[in-house]
């Protein structure tokens, strides 16, 4: 028997057979794409990098575990607050062995100046127990095995797995997914299509510090209440309704803390 000719099938709206109509299929949402051409995201991040040669994360660690433990602690916590409760703990506990050899209420000593201590306590220890019977207590270099752990999303993933094995991922935090819709540069509803947008546009040579300088620049001068455009480097480059200057701050290497200051 002959295929049916693609004029032979019955199209839906389009017979009169009295059969019942096929629903329509409602478009696909569009994906939004960055305003910036190639040229201009790659200005924009050789900007970043001639102000922040090496950007640094804020969380204290020493090794893959230690990151791991720390950005789990650092879920609606500060930087600042988790260093000062891990810089005791990590002293006595920096693999999954010896964090084991702490009893999860002897953990919970260390860290109860952090928010929601009692469950991220219960999670180091689970975590670190998958860690010695899965990875022969090694922090996995692969997102789908790290977010199999206790306590581990895509966003804590993509932090361990761009600062401890240097992937090109882009793990986007409050900051990032400002500025991602704020100036047009990845335009996502959520983080996830911030985040693939980022890693389809930024340059590769870039995608190892990008998170960090996208970060900084959120904290320090693309501010959630106020953008603080006259302390911009890319201000002439800008396309965010919300700027307010036009002329960008002077491109000078910045120390690692410092914060970069208008005019
Ligand atoms: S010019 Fe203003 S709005 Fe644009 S990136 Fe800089 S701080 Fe943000």
């Amino acid at each position: 028997m002959s295929k049916p000719k693609p004029k032979d099938r019955a199209l839906p709206g389009n017979d009169n057979s009295g059969a019942a109509k096929a629903p329509r299929r409602a478009a696909a949402p569009r994906r939004r794409r960055s305003v910036y051409t190639p040229a201009e995201v790659h200005e924009i991040f050789r900007r970043f990098s001639v102000q922040r040669p090496e950007p640094k994360g804020e969380l204290e660690h020493v090794n893959a575990f230690t990151l791991l433990v720390a950005v789990v602690l650092s879920a609606q916590a500060t930087d600042a607050g988790v260093n000062k409760a891990t810089r005791a703990l990590f002293k006595i506990a920096d693999t999954p062995q010896k964090m084991l050899a702490l009893s999860e209420e002897e953990l919970g000593r260390y860290i109860r100046t952090i928010g929601l201590w009692r469950n991220k306590a219960k999670n180091v220890i689970a975590l670190s127990q998958a860690l010695i019977r899965d990875h022969d207590g090694k922090v996995p270099d692969d997102r789908e095995e790290l977010v199999k752990l206790p306590g581990v999303g895509r966003k804590t993933a993509n932090v361990v797995l761009n600062m401890a094995f240097g992937k090109h991922t882009m793990a986007v935090d409050t900051h990032i997914f400002r500025i991602g819709n704020r100036i047009g540069l990845a335009p996502g509803k959520t983080p996830e299509q911030v985040e693939a947008e980022l890693v389809r546009i930024i340059p590769d040579e870039y995608m190892r510090h990008a998170h960090h300088w996208l970060i900084l620049h959120g904290r320090y001068v693309c501010k959630a209440r106020k953008p603080d455009c006259p302390a911009c480097v890319i201000a002439d480059i800008c396309k965010s309704p919300e700027k307010t200057t036009s002329i960008p701050a002077p491109l000078v290497e910045l120390a690692p803390q410092e914060i970069p200051q208008a005019l």
